[in-house]
């Protein structure tokens, strides 16, 4: 299996050498030259694999170039009972008639991002080590997405992580998840600033091709090809649970729905690899927040990012994105896969700031299986305490804005399974808003806050950064 880039301008290359990258070599997404397909035998044949061993046998089919006893060993260690609090590793819990939860959560972060990044780390380190190289993560975060990369990478051979967050602008919660980690090779720099400062550093870095080449500078942003197959696991992993109760003749072909709560297009992008795999997905329904720039995409055919002044902070703050940056990949699709018309579209956002793809939208759904909706700070709320009153369970607004939505696009007879992305004990106020609970850590996590803590704190100054980094990076 090689990888080409969704723009044309890239030589094929194999898994190892793509997981390295963030855009392929033009500027592109790194796609997959003929998206892999599993037969509905093969998917039964998986039905009686623990997660680790399911997460194998996906993932040997994207990376058919490391063997597949490492790959193995690599899928244990992420999804491993040290790692992952529910024993299943993604438990499914049934919220209400024709709705249940898929827990992506139960990772070291408390939310999704852990399920791709715990592989990352490992297969990351596998394939430095193997060809001797070194690699210096550089990355800016706001508070979540940061952590799931540091607690992926933390001791890894080879690997170092900087990490940029603005100065007092966190919870108490989110400080003590990164800062607590004394591991040597993570470091952790709290900016005087706000994120878009730290996000300028990191941009400026990354621009200086020579700096960026001597120390092996690199991200593991969210268009990472690993990140998007390691991903597709689990769409496997819940339908399979969701026909174990069928009888046998009527599990193959029996179709199930998701609802995925949406930001850079990563998650669903990789129910939609899932999909295309042989998954039997019947809808893939996006969920936005008042950030609605994909909810608008799919209704409309239309692709028009917002500036950083239309940008909202809500109360769903992982899914508050300006423009969606894994979306190209789905493009590609829509425009059968071809890197010229790809290509075109590029350059018309570029021009013009909107890609008009109205004349393909009724091909969205009929075709792909798409469909969006959105919601607000108040259907969060209520969507937290429905969900509450109804089943006991508490969940994370992220989630709730997917609930909110499934409920509008529940068939009958169709499963319709909603992405749990986030733990609600990461966001106590809305949750207590919502249903009065108090909702304290995890039990697993009692004692986080007293836990000693290391951070380097910095002026918003590139030449310090350098020279901090400079002293700092692993090389090999
Ligand atoms: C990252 C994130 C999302 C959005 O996922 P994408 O893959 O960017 O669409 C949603 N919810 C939570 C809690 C997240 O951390």
């Amino acid at each position: 299996m090689k990888y080409i880039s969704t723009r044309g301008g890239m030589e094929p290359a194999p898994y190892s050498e793509i997981l390295l990258e963030g855009l392929a070599t033009d500027g592109g997404l790194v796609v997959p030259e003929a998206v892999p397909r599993v037969s509905a035998q093969q998917l039964e044949s998986w039905r009686t694999l623990a997660y680790p061993e399911l997460a194998a046998e996906v993932l040997a089919l994207f990376a058919t170039d490391i063997p597949r006893d490492e790959l193995a060993a690599m899928c244990r260690a992420a999804y491993s009972a040290e790692n992952f609090v529910a024993e299943e590793v993604v438990p499914i819990t049934a919220l209400e008639p024709g709705i249940s939860l898929v827990g992506l959560s139960e990772g070291p972060t408390l939310a999704f991002k852990d399920m791709a990044m715990q592989f990352l780390g490992q297969s990351l380190e596998y394939v430095l080590a193997r060809s001797d190289r070194a690699l210096n993560v550089i990355g800016a975060t706001s508070g979540d997405t940061g952590s799931a990369a540091e607690y992926a990478l933390r001791g890894k051979d080879g690997i170092a992580v900087f990490m940029l967050s603005p100065q007092g602008r966190m919870s108490d919660f989110q400080r003590a998840q990164m800062y607590s980690l004394l591991d040597d090779n993570i470091h952790n720099i709290a900016v005087e600033g706000v994120f878009d400062d730290c996000q300028n550093l990191m941009k400026a870095l990354f621009e200086d091709l020579e700096f960026k080449r001597a120390h092996h500078l690199g991200a593991v942003n969210s268009v990472n090809l690993g990140r998007v197959s390691a991903q597709s696991v689990y769409y496997f992993w819940a339908w399979l649970r969701a026909t174990d109760a069928l009888p046998e003749s009527e599990r193959a072909g029996f179709e199930v729905s998701f609802t995925v709560p949406s930001g850079n297009f990563g998650n669903i992008l990789s129910g939609y690899t899932a999909k295309t795999m042989g998954v039997p997905i019947r809808r893939l329904v996006l969920a936005a927040n008042e950030n609605n720039v994909l909810d608008e995409f799919f209704r409309t055919g239309v692709y028009a990012p917002r500036s950083a002044a239309d940008t909202h902070a809500t109360s769903s703050p992982s899914m508050d994105i300006s423009k969606a940056s894994n979306l190209e990949r789905f493009v590609f699709e829509v425009l059968g896969r071809d890197p010229e018309r790809l290509a075109a579209a590029w350059t018309e956002l570029a021009q013009t700031g909107r890609i008009d793809l109205s004349s393909e939208q009724p091909r969205f759904e009929s075709e792909f299986g798409f469909l969006s909706g959105a919601s607000t700070h108040a259907d969060r709320v209520a969507t937290i305490r429905s969900v509450f009153e109804r089943s006991g369970v508490v969940i994370d607004p992220h989630t709730a804005d997917g609930v909110k939505v499934a409920r509008e696009h529940v068939e009958p007879g169709v499963p319709m399974l909603v992405l749990e992305t986030a733990k609600p004990a990461k966001f106590p106020e809305i949750v207590f808003e919502a249903t009065g609970e108090r909702i304290g850590i995890p039990e697993h996590l009692a004692g986080l806050l007293e836990r000693p803590q290391r951070v380097t704190e910095m002026a918003d100054d590139e030449a310090e950064l350098r020279a901090f980094i400079a002293a700092r990076a692993v090389q090999r």
